[in-house]
């Protein structure tokens, strides 16, 4: 199996990516920040729980997003699953691991789209007019920043020291980061 995680700061192109990735090794997409929001939009009783931390830009709770995933692992029908914004934290990371494991499988990579913090908020405010986002705000995104550079890049040494860790430039057109993505994709899955 093909399991991937997609890693970078928000605005980092994650999404945009994921798309050819997924299509390309017919992988199950997962976005977590996609699947909350569709909890919210809908009204859910999670919808209306997440509501305010995720407006105010911090994380929701492991137990909510480690929920999701298991069940996303365990329907897969596909090659593999691409993970969105997921793990978010080192808790979440370890988590991940054992729920592989439990589905006899194991994580092929983490690739990480590395964009400098001023391109990162740029596009997010760019992003802002057409997206809806009720986070895309300058001082939201502010506080999303804050929570990736406290929670999340903390993950990206986990992967490292595990050598599952691929830094890619995200800075370029998109279909030349895409191509940069799919050939690390590429050799790591020769050497598998
Ligand atoms: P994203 O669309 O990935 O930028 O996520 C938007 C928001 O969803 C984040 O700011 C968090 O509030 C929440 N979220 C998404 N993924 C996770 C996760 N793995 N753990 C905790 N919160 C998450």
């Amino acid at each position: 199996m093909i399991n991937i995680a997609l890693f970078g700061a928000p605005g980092a192109g994650k999404g945009t990516q994921s798309t050819m990735i997924a299509e390309k090794y017919d992988l199950t997409y997962v976005s977590t920040g996609e699947a909350l929001r569709k909890e919210i939009a809908e009204k859910t009783e999670l919808g209306l729980r997440i509501k305010d931390i995720m407006d105010a830009g911090q994380l929701v709770s492991d137990d909510i997003v480690v929920e999701m995933i298991d069940k996303i692992i365990a329907g897969n029908t596909r090659n593999g699953v691409l993970f969105d914004g997921f793990p978010r934290n080192v808790e979440q990371a370890e988590t991940l691991d054992k729920l592989l494991a439990k589905y006899g499988t194991s994580l092929l990579c983490m690739i990480s789209l590395d964009v400098p913090r001023e391109e990162l908020v740029r596009r997010m405010l760019e992003r802002a007019k057409t997206s809806g986002r009720s986070d895309d705000n300058e001082e939201t995104i502010k506080n999303r920043l804050r929570e990736y550079e406290n929670k999340t890049l903390p993950v990206a040494d986990y992967y490292k020291a595990k050598g599952l860790y691929i830094p890619v430039n995200g800075i370029g057109s998109i279909d030349d980061i895409s191509r940069d993505i799919m050939k690390e994709i590429d050799a790591k899955i020769a050497k598998s």
